[in-house]
């Protein structure tokens, strides 16, 4: 059997009734020992038993306040962790230290406090990233099924010798290939996706002018417009300024929001840059369909996609070209923000801190 413990604030107070006996007998001694003497005349002001009983009143008052002081300051807020700490062994991490004082061990519970809270935004936080990551597989197993199922059935139906002419044979031939294209662009993406999410893979930080790797990535683009009827209006002069990017990532960039205004736009994307407290932003606008208010907080998920069907089919899309986009904008420490009216088109806008 354990033996019998003495808590902290039994001690404390055995050993204040301690000090209260030795104090007393301390004085008693000292009055035998003094031989006090009180005679009829002695009045009561100088009656030297009236100022020992006094003495041992302060004496017993002053220990009994700092009892309740210890108890209050030392022993309460202890009491209060201590219930806190209960509760975040047991799993809930919504029970608050109730203390506030402004002493040391005030400071204590505060710093106690932020390390429950943190804890709580830390579990909070993996297991939104545990829930995403179901969503991602659910999305990748359901993606890669769907062309696979396809591609399954048409195989069939060629082995089976249902397909009979030449011409719905070459259909079937490149519907297999068009799938199977669009298979290996998907697990591209998914590939680039998971090794950012993971963060396997490293940036080469450059300082560049942002005019020049602008003008040098959109001469290009500029060709291939020509052949499209959409048009590429550029506003140049764009802005002269440095910025910290990997330039190969930032092209990536560029090139999915391209790509994307490309697909959506009716007749015409335009380009824009401008300068806002020291970042440097770019516009990319459509003349679209535009995306609804209501799914446009969800556009940087990955495996979204505002009209799977569509999208997908006649796109030719997988959903990952934002979510990459958004991961790789904030490994440069930039922002990327989207601008959408139905019916009107879609503006997004990367926002880049200038390196100057
Ligand atoms: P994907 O890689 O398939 O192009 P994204 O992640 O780039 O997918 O885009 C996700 C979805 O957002 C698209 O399927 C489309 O519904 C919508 N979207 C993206 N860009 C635009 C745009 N400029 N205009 C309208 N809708 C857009």
């Amino acid at each position: 059997m354990k033996p019998d413990k003495f808590t902290l604030r039994g001690l404390i107070i055995i050993f204040m009734l301690g000090m209260i006996l030795i104090t007393t007998g301390l004085m008693m001694y000292l009055f035998l020992n003094f031989d006090i003497r009180i005679s009829e005349h002695t009045t009561l002001i100088i009656n030297p038993y009236l100022w020992l009983a006094l003495f041992m009143v302060i004496i017993i008052v002053f220990y009994m306040i700092l009892v309740l002081l210890i108890n209050k300051y030392i022993f309460d807020p202890i009491l209060a962790m201590r219930r806190a700490a209960e509760h975040i062994k047991s799993g809930n991490l919504n029970y608050p230290i109730q203390y506030a004082a402004d002493n040391e061990i005030g400071d204590f519970c505060i710093e106690f406090d932020k390390m429950r809270v943190r804890l709580r935004d830390t579990i909070l936080e993996q297991h939104e990233i545990e829930k995403r990551r179901k969503r991602l597989i659910a999305s990748i197993t359901h993606d890669l099924r769907t062309p696979l199922t396809s591609i399954k059935g048409y195989v069939e139906a060629i082995q089976d010798g249902i397909v009979k002419d030449q011409e719905t044979y070459e259909k079937y031939l490149s519907t297999i290939a068009e799938k199977a294209d669009y298979l290996n662009h998907l697990i591209d993406d998914l590939s680039v996706y998971t090794k950012q999410e993971l963060g396997e893979f490293s940036l080469n930080l450059e300082r560049v002018n942002s005019g020049k790797i602008l003008l040098s990535y959109f001469d290009h683009k500029v060709d291939e417009f020509k052949y499209s009827n959409i048009h590429l209006i550029l506003y140049k002069p764009f802005i002269s300024t440095f910025i910290n990017v990997d330039p190969y990532r930032f092209n990536q960039i560029l090139e999915n929001l391209i790509s994307n205004a490309k697909k959506y736009a009716h007749m015409k994307i335009e380009v824009r840059t401008k300068v806002v407290n020291y970042h440097l932003q770019i516009a990319i606008k459509d003349d679209g369909d535009g995306i609804p208010q209501d799914v446009l907080a969800s556009i940087f998920d990955p495996f979204f996609m505002v009209n799977k069907v569509k999208d997908q089919k006649e796109k030719g899309g997988s959903g990952l070209g934002l979510a990459i986009v958004k991961q790789l904008t904030e490994r440069h420490d930039g922002k990327i923000t989207v601008e959408s009216n139905v019916g009107e088109g879609t503006t997004f806008i990367l926002d880049f801190p200038l390196d100057i």
